[in-house]
């Protein structure tokens, strides 16, 4: 079941993988895969706590949970997208793709196709359109169940919050670099890495220009998260 806990004031939802998804499926809105990176942007804040589901991904969150004792299981963001595309070729229910490199989508798209024969993608837009105005109209032309977002945070986490507003009988995930991923163009970390909570350090090292983005970001997180929960009010 889920239990949404607060943490340095955003809202986080505490299922496991299998509830997340089953979950998932009975709602329409807004889903965001949550990181440390997204914690540390205030514009997030607003658009986190009007979400419909908030799914702790990555490491980061694991542990700023884990500081302020809640036992959470990490929901890695391009693990549950993916399974949230078999449900919906499952379930005959029409996808959209929105987001990456045109050559990236499309790839993406054959490649989901080709292993969910069954699934219909109803629309496939690249990441890098300036006419916001049209893609809303292409979806709201489609209405498709599924909206998966890989425009990078907070650019997708913004596009969904105004878009779910026109498709109220949507899902929409932020999916980040989900897209790169099933595309063949990024190699996920091997297994080993992802056992053993490493994928960032995987992937830090396959593009170094990631380290500024996740330092000094990951150990002021953890900071903020020991001061709120270990200094009191005020100091
Ligand atoms: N992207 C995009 N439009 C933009 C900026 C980024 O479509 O204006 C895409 C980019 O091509 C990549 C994804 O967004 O496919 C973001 O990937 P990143 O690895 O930054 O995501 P994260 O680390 O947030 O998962």
């Amino acid at each position: 079941m889920a239990n949404r806990v607060q943490l340095l004031g955003y809202n986080i939802d505490t299922f496991d993988f299998e509830s997340a998804v089953d979950y998932a499926k009975s709602i329409s809105g807004q889903v965001v895969t949550i990181n440390p990176e997204m914690m540390s942007n205030p514009d997030m804040k607003d658009i986190v706590n009007s979400a419909e589901l908030v799914v702790p991904d990555g490491i980061g969150v694991q542990l700023g949970l884990m500081i302020c004792g809640y036992k959470v299981k990490r929901i890695a963001g391009v693990e549950f997208a993916h399974r949230m595309v078999m449900e919906a070729a499952k379930d005959g229910q029409s996808v959209a793709l929105i987001g990456a490199k045109p050559e990236v989508v499309g790839k993406a798209s054959e490649n989901l196709k080709k292993e969910f024969p069954n699934l219909y993608i109803t629309y496939v837009q690249d990441g890098y359109f300036t006419d916001t105005e049209r893609v809303l109209n292409e979806l709201k032309i489609r209405q498709p169940r599924l909206v998966l977002c890989a425009l990078g945070s907070p650019k997708q986490d913004m596009f969904i919050a105004e878009a779910k507003k026109y498709l109220p009988n949507s899902l929409f995930i932020g999916v980040g670099g989900s897209f790169d991923v099933w595309s063949g163009y990024v190699k996920r970390a091997p297994e080993i890495y992802r056992k053993l909570c490493l994928e960032w350090l995987y992937r830090t090292v396959k593009e170094p220009q990631r380290f500024k983005r996740i330092f000094p970001t990951l150990p002021l997180f953890v900071l903020r998260v020991l001061k709120e929960r270990f200094v009191p009010r005020g100091v």
